[in-house]
């Protein structure tokens, strides 16, 4: 099995659910509330996980009660969880709004995410064990850098979500081998409001680049090489949250199998595809077998 090392964060999800959200000044009554177990890291973590590789968690969750659900819920998904940290303070808590058409807009504390600002005895060694390092920025950014460039000094690819979008500091970005933004995220980063040329310009950074386009699907783009633009497959969406890091969970996972790289974005697609059609951000990622009944529908 390939083994994935995830460095970032664990957050409490508090979904709800409404019809249309409301704009800035209007109170609307929602239809549901629930809480369910997220963060970018341990997102793409459980992904990954589902989609079939041995993971481990790099992070910190707080003494509180969703420290110990964020850690049961990534342990039940077989993410290895002895260096993801329980720090003094509260977990880290993600506000989202879900409207009637599956679009969300998301409000992120940090909490215990803001004590992860460095690496801890034993990380580099665990990094340095794994077949790729994913990598987002929802932890602070220095972390994220001594991650990467541990992950670099053993030769372990690294796969960074630019997310939430800020730019990103040189030392990053030469310790990053594959950059995976979504459409608004690769627009912020250059400043190029066509997705392609948005990429073009990442590659000059880093050597490989996917920009995700929601239901469009996905464009690749490594250096010499021809872009590739690969679609998603038709469904109905009925949640996108998680989408993003499934589709980055799963690709790493088909990346570090040695998939030919359109393979390896068209399962990714095909997860990704499975997680839109459910309601959640973890609970709605697919298992190994899922995602291969959808990629060979
Ligand atoms: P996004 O972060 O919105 O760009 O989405 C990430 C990936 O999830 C995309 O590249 C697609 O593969 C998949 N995806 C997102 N929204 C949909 C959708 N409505 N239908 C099918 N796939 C989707």
């Amino acid at each position: 099995m390939t083994h994935i090392a995830v460095l970032g964060s664990t957050n409490m999800d508090l979904v709800t659910y409404v019809a249309k959200a409301p704009q800035r000044g209007e109170t609307v009554t929602g239809r549901e509330f629930r809480t369910i177990p997220g963060g970018k890291g341990a997102n793409q973590a459980i992904a990954a996980a589902r989609a079939g590789a041995t993971v481990s968690m790099i992070g910190a969750v707080g003494n509180d009660a969703y420290g110990v659900r964020l850690r049961d819920t990534l342990e039940h998904s077989g993410v290895d969880t002895d260096f993801l940290r329980t720090v003094e303070g509260p977990s880290g808590t993600a506000h989202i709004v879900v409207d009637d058409e599956g679009g969300n807009a998301i409000v992120v504390i940090p909490g215990a995410n803001g004590t992860v600002d460095h690496l801890s005895p034993g990380d580099e060694g665990l990094i340095a064990t794994a077949d790729a390092l994913l990598l987002q920025l929802e932890i602070p950014l220095a972390a994220v850098v001594a991650g990467a460039e541990a992950a670099r000094r053993h030769g372990v690819r690294t796969v960074l979500t630019p997310a939430p979008a800020q730019p990103l500091p040189p030392e990053l970005l030469r310790a990053t081998d594959l950059l995976v933004p979504n459409e608004y995220e690769a627009v912020t980063l250059t400043g190029r409001p066509d997705p392609r040329e948005a990429a073009a310009a990442l590659l000059e950074q880093v050597p490989e680049v996917v920009v995700t386009l929601g239901a469009t699907g996905c464009l690749y783009l490594a250096r010499g090489t021809e872009a590739l633009v690969v679609p998603a497959p038709r469904v109905t969406a009925v949640d996108s949250t998680g989408a993003g890091d499934t589709f980055v969970g799963a690709l790493t996972v088909a990346l570090a199998e040695e998939k030919p790289v359109r393979e390896a974005l068209s399962w990714a697609a095909a997860a990704a595809a499975i997680s839109v059609q459910r309601e959640g951000a973890s609970a709605s990622m697919p298992y190994r077998s899922e995602i291969g009944a959808q990629f060979s529908a």
